[in-house]
């Protein structure tokens, strides 16, 4: 048992009852917490007040546009890989209130919003999660242009993350260096072992708030086999990823076939649905919509999530810039993979899959990818754009 505070980034044994205490731990620190919960027939995040409602014995299967829920053979809390759901939905809500206006008498009045942001403590953080988290700090708390709704929520956040040692088809995390172990940006990360009736996770703290819960927990220092047989469980998950993307190059490639013929291929099968986009853990584009009262007495203007795939979304006086599904789907790719490098520094993707699990159409962008590295052939119509909408 360790009687002073765990020293940050040394590996902790607690065996899985000793978790118990966890949640009210962070409760108690005045923590909502939110973890993986089955409802219907997916693992979503939603709020948590014990770790009896974690998907125990449950996994996940995947492959383009398709998703199943499974029974595992053993009671794992965290053996299967990102559902649907992903963190971005408690740091930068689907739908925020901007602000909200009441009528008086012959004018009206600005009410002013003063609920206090939530405090989330997010119990399950994969490292492709934190690496997407990561991302979005880097967009929306820039120097100049900083989200204060996104600031106010990342403020108050303790992350729990959680190591895979369990993969899906779908992963590609090592192309895009976001692989597990989780390194930093956590306040607790915890590798689960499951071994028949032997159940124990190692726990490290990244932090002086996560070394405080760790302390409540009781561990012991693990053993260097303990140590050895997190690092194995997560080796062997990471040596069996069935995907990957060449990423070297990558930007450079993508501005070079802007004209590809692989894009008229996929904006074939492309539905322009938006799916990708609302799973995705980085993408963060919104649109406003003012709502009034029937009465005439107050109005309210919201922030909501939008997707670069609607024709609503690149609309500029007289009609939309991006007509067809081949420039949208461009757009959404080369915005991605190199346009992003550029604005903010690295990819915005981490290779989660989840565009790829959840496209109806199953389109896979490792798969996109790897077809706009052939060569484009001779440019058509003599390398002049082909007519009609872009
Ligand atoms: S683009 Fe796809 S794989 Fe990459 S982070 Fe977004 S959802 Fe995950
Ligand atoms: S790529 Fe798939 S998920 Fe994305 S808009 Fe097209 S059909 Fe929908």
């Amino acid at each position: 048992m360790v009687t002073n505070l765990p020293a940050i980034g040394t590996q902790f044994l607690l065996d899985a009852a000793a978790l118990a205490p966890l949640i009210p731990s962070l409760e108690r620190r005045g923590y909502q917490v939110a973890g993986p919960t089955i409802r219907g027939a997916a693992i979503v995040y939603d709020t948590l007040h014990s770790l009896d409602e974690l998907p125990a014995g449950w996994t996940t299967e995947h492959e383009a546009g398709t998703y199943r829920l499974k029974k595992r053979a053993d009671d794992a809390w965290f053996g299967f890989t990102v559902g649907p759901d992903s963190w971005k939905r408690y740091l930068h809500p689907p739908e925020a209130r901007l602000f909200a206006a009441r009528r008086d008498g012959q004018s009206f009045q600005i009410v002013e919003e003063n609920a206090e942001a939530p405090r989330w403590a997010l119990v399950g953080v994969r490292s492709c999660e934190l690496a997407a988290i990561a991302i979005q700090d880097r967009v929306l708390l820039g120097e100049h242009y900083g989200d204060v709704i996104y600031e106010a929520r990342r403020r108050g956040l303790f992350l729990v993350a959680v190591n895979c040692t369990v993969n899906s088809p779908t992963c590609f995390c090592v192309s895009m260096h976001s692989a597990p172990p989780a390194e930093a940006g956590f306040d607790l990360a915890l590798t689960e072992l499951v071994e028949g009736p032997r159940h124990r996770f190692l726990a490290e703290a990244g932090s002086r708030q996560g070394a405080e819960v760790l302390a409540e927990l009781g561990p012991a220092e693990a053993t260097a086999t303990d140590r050895r047989e997190a690092e194995e469980a997560i080796k062997k998950a990471m040596g069996g990823l069935q995907r990957s993307m060449r990423t070297a190059g990558l930007r450079e490639m993508l501005y070079e076939h802007f004209e590809h013929p692989r894009w008229e291929d996929a904006a074939a099968r492309c539905l322009c649905c938006g799916n990708c986009t609302m799973v995705c853990p980085t993408c963060f584009c919104t649109t406003v919509e003012d709502r009034s009262a029937v009465d005439g007495n107050g109005a309210e203007r919201l922030r909501k999530w939008d997707s670069c795939f609607s024709e609503n979304f690149s609309y500029i006086h007289g009609g939309s810039v991006r007509m067809s599904a081949k420039s949208r789907y461009r757009q959404w790719l080369t915005h991605k993979l190199a346009a992003w490098v550029d604005q903010f520094g690295s990819a915005g993707c981490v290779g989660c899959g989840r565009c790829i699990t959840w496209c109806p159409a199953g389109i896979d962008l490792t798969k996109e990818v790897a077809a706009l590295w052939e060569p484009a052939g001779p440019p058509r119509n003599g390398g002049h754009p082909a007519p009609g909408p872009r």
